[in-house]
């Protein structure tokens, strides 16, 4: 069983996520596919005069502000667009692909933070209509259900809040906890760089390895933003019981395939002391 987490940012190649994912599905592979919207949703946002912010918590991770008017256009994008454009995809190449929001059927449930803090030159700021959250709970027999049926499940943000409500949620930790519930050994999480990077933006700069021990000083000393969530997601998949996080580059030719050789930054529980 493998989670593939495929990241909405510029430049990630959708064709060829879409024709690895089909080239393995092939071979007979279960597989369940999370994705992300962030660019276009920017975009879309822009153009309607709502345009993106971004919060930094006190502990230093960035997220996006979600009032009502975000999350509606984030619905139209994630659950819109990416989706059915992955979907289309994956039909044409004679796959049965079936595209989920984490509302649907409570398949990603959690609680929503009611407030959160946010830092803004340097004072801390309580914020309370943000639509956010994180998953806690997977519906794993729906997920089991469709892939024992033969579909391959497309799931995307927004989750379901435990009193009902859309939220947004992380998509790399969304897919962190598939993984968790499906008790996949691999977890990939693609996105528009080579990996975890020691002096980004210097593609030459991936780290090829992290043992499961150095995650949270890689996360201090190279990783900003949104790369430090990723290796959280990866924290957290290997504390569920996968075996293997591989954050790869989503840009090129066979992305997955890349990824499944060791291509990008293998994130494991084994001794492999390169950093130390
Ligand atoms: P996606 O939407 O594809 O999931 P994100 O934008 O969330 O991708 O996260 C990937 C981004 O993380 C990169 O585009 C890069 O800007 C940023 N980043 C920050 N620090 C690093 C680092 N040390 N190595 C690689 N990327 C990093």
């Amino acid at each position: 069983m493998i989670v593939i987490k495929v990241g909405g940012s510029e430049g990630v190649n959708l064709d060829a996520v879409c024709a690895d994912v089909a080239e393995l599905v092939g071979r007979g592979e279960r597989l369940v596919l999370v994705h992300g919207g962030s660019y276009l949703t920017n975009e879309v946002a822009t153009a309607l005069g709502h345009p993106p912010q971004f919060i930094t918590s006190p502990s230093g991770y960035t997220s996006r502000l979600t009032d009502r008017r975000t999350l509606e256009i984030f619905e139209m994008v994630y659950c819109g667009q990416v989706n059915k454009g992955i979907v289309e995809r994956l039909q044409a190449r004679g796959i049965n692909a079936i595209g989920l929001a984490g509302i649907d059927g409570k398949l990603w449930q959690g609680p929503r933070k009611e407030a959160i803090r946010a830092v803004e030159n340097g004072k801390t700021l309580v914020i309370r209509d943000n639509l956010t959250g994180k998953v806690e709970e997977v519906n794993v027999d729906l997920l089991n259900s469709l892939l024992d049926a033969g579909y391959v499940p497309v799931l995307t943000p927004p989750a379901l809040s435990y009193k009902g409500e859309a939220m947004n949620v992380d998509g790399d930790r969304a897919a962190a906890m598939t993984a968790n519930a499906l008790q996949a050994a691999t977890l990939l999480i693609l996105s528009n760089v080579p990996g975890v990077l020691r002096d980004f933006p210097d593609e030459a700069s991936l780290i090829r390895r992290i043992d499961v021990s150095e995650i949270e000083m890689v996360a201090q000393e190279y990783a900003q933003g949104r790369m430090r969530i990723k290796l959280l997601g990866a924290q957290e998949a290997l504390a569920g019981g996968v075996e293997q996080v591989v954050i790869g580059d989503a840009r090129g030719d066979n992305p997955i395939l890349r990824a499944l050789a060791g291509e990008g930054t293998i994130v494991s529980g084994q001794q492999v002391p390169e950093l130390a």
